[in-house]
């Protein structure tokens, strides 16, 4: 059964990454007329995007998959212990045959706009070509970290060499070997470019504003034995992690690393150390919510440091001193540290050494001229509402999506916001989103949507919208929450201080996985309580179907 007559599609979903995927798969099994929009030619989103060199998941295989399917889950096999970006691209494409979703999907199609029309209750949604489609609900899954950010560096457009981001990495990939490449950025992306682009290049220059906290990944291949224990164990594990804080199915301490011995700390931190992972930010229950643990774990990260750099001097470059561990996103490496001790690879800071200018021929920071081939971008995104804002996004009464969040975001849940009905965001801001696994965090808010659109279609409905009131809410208890945590006492993309002008607020929901998703099922529960439900206007015109736009490339 569909909603409507005369409109193109029950459902338009921007976006075919992970989150556009499932939800093309859900809408459409749930008997809804549904159609995605990507930007790119193929489905992944971050996946087919990232592909730099060194691009690898920090959380381990055997929870980052779907979970929807359980045979899905047992014809998989992952490789290692960390998925590796084609790796992951493969699983995507593998999603996409065996749920036959591409003939649902029009690839090659940025979204412009998407305007809502109160006297019809539908959305228009136009694509960079100027086509157009209307439905009567439209659901973002653009991507959390999918809107690149380029610094504004003076001279940048004189260079004469390439630059390339590493959010939109050539596919064709980028000769590197035997020339002089620039890396400016020290986050995930350039914590793992930077040791594979060391091994190729003649020289390596890293330009680093931030010192950045990285623990090592110590990936290895899964022996069919863990593969086979992974497999049969899911259906447990799973369930565990839905319940979970990261909606990953791991131990989640107790204890206080302050009431432990220093002989005893030392111990546990040392052992999750050589275990590898994002683990050693589990050692013990408050290293992310007081500032005395967390700066046992500081300090021990920074003794690491210490150790495998050889130059005294640029192990202490390396090392930050001015935010707790973990209060920016936490790294993954695979011998990044060790690097640095390479003849041809050199650390610049740019807090004494700022860049001045990009000349045609390279990089002039403190008072040097550093010649240069290749400078790669790996300075990160407009997280959580670039993307979003990117488009033109407009309401009831034609209000902006960029008025409306002028001061930062504000949402009901991270899944939607006043003003604009019948609008869904999965993993939006105010979701848990990053700070869980990120796909179970997308089937957790396209499983609730699709509850809401059966709840709606069931009673007749086709408008529901937030209010005014539940969004105050449920900002103050974001907001609540996160003055629990660390993440405000560090200048990172969790609170928009990497963007120059964005509102510093919280963006991601602080609260836990678990947590979240229990708040999300009572609201269910309680018929949907903060929700304004109700029925539109009827039947729309037919609009015009979208087409085959040209290419427009990625927005960056
Ligand atoms: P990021 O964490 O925001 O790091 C960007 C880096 O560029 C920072 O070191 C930043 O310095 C620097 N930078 C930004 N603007 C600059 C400027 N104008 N001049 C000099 N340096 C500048 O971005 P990212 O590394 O792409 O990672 C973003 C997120 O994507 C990660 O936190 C993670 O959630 C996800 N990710 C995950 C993986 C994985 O699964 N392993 C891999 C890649 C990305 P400051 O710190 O001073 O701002």
């Amino acid at each position: 059964m569909t909603l409507t007559e005369g409109i193109d599609y029950d459902i338009v979903v921007i976006g075919a990454g992970f989150a556009g995927m499932y939800a093309v798969h859900a809408f459409r099994s749930r008997g809804y007329r549904v159609h995605a929009y990507e930007a790119g030619s193929d489905v992944g989103g971050t996946w087919y995007w990232n592909r730099y060199p060194g691009a690898r998941c920090d959380v381990e295989s055997r929870s980052y998959s779907y979970s929807f399917d359980p045979e899905l889950l047992q014809d998989w096999t992952w490789s290692g212990r960390y998925p590796s970006q084609p790796e992951i691209l493969d699983y995507a494409r593998h999603v996409a045959d065996r749920y036959d979703l591409r003939r649902d999907i029009t690839f090659d199609t940025r979204v412009r706009s998407a305007w809502f029309d109160d006297r019809t209750t539908t959305w228009t949604i136009t694509a960079d070509g100027g086509d157009q489609v209307r439905a009567r609900y439209c659901v973002t899954a653009v991507g959390c970290l999918s809107a690149t950010q380029v610094p504004r560096l003076p001279g940048l457009e004189r260079f004469r060499g390439e630059v390339h981001h590493t959010g939109n990495w050539p596919h064709e990939g980028v000769g590197l070997a035997g020339r002089r490449v620039a890396v400016i950025g020290t986050g995930s992306s350039g914590i793992q470019a930077i040791p594979e682009i060391a091994k190729q290049a003649a020289h390596l220059t890293v330009f680093q504003r931030t010192p950045n906290f990285t623990l090592p990944a110590r990936n290895r291949p899964m022996t069919p034995l863990e593969q086979e224990e992974v497999k049969a164990g899911y259906t447990e594990s799973r369930a565990r992690a839905r319940r979970s804080p990261a909606g990953v199915d791991q131990p989640y301490p107790t204890i206080s690393a302050k009431d432990v011995s220093e002989a005893e700390r030392l111990r546990v931190f040392e052992s999750k150390w050589a275990e590898g992972g994002t683990r050693f930010m589990a050692s013990f229950r408050d290293i992310g919510t007081d500032l005395e643990a967390n700066a046992f774990a500081s300090e021990f990260v920074r003794a690491k440091i210490a150790e495998v750099v050889d130059d005294p001097a640029v192990a202490e470059r390396l090392s930050p001193r001015d935010y707790p561990i973990g209060a920016k996103r936490i790294c993954l490496d695979t011998d990044y540290l060790a690097t640095f001790n390479r003849p041809n690879v050199e650390l610049v800071d740019l807090r004494t050494d700022p860049i001045a200018a990009v000349t045609e021929s390279g990089v002039r920071a403190g008072d040097r001229d550093i010649p240069l081939d290749v400078i790669v971008m790996a300075t990160g995104y407009d997280a959580m509402t670039g993307a979003l804002l990117r488009m033109d996004i407009r309401g009831r009464d034609g209000l902006p999506l960029g008025a409306r969040w002028h001061d930062g975001p504000q949402t009901y849940l991270g899944l939607a916001t006043a003003g604009f009905p019948n609008l869904f965001l999965i993993t939006g801001p105010g979701s848990p989103s990053v700070l869980a696994m990120v796909i179970m965090a997308i089937e957790q808010h396209v499983d609730w949507i699709a509850d809401c659109l059966d709840h709606l279609r069931d009673r007749g409905l086709d408008r529901i919208e937030a209010t005014e009131q539940a969004e105050q809410d449920w900002g103050r208890h974001v907001n609540d929450v996160a003055a629990t945590r660390l993440y405000r006492h560090a200048n990172s993309w969790y609170v928009g201080a990497n963007i120059p002008g964005k509102p510093r607020v919280i963006l991601p929901y602080t609260g836990g996985f678990g947590t979240y998703s229990k708040r999300c099922d009572e609201v269910t529960r309680a018929g949907y309580a903060g929700f304004r439900l109700g029925p539109g206007d009827g039947p729309a015109e037919p609009g015009a179907q979208i087409g085959r736009p040209r290419h427009v490339g990625r927005q960056g």
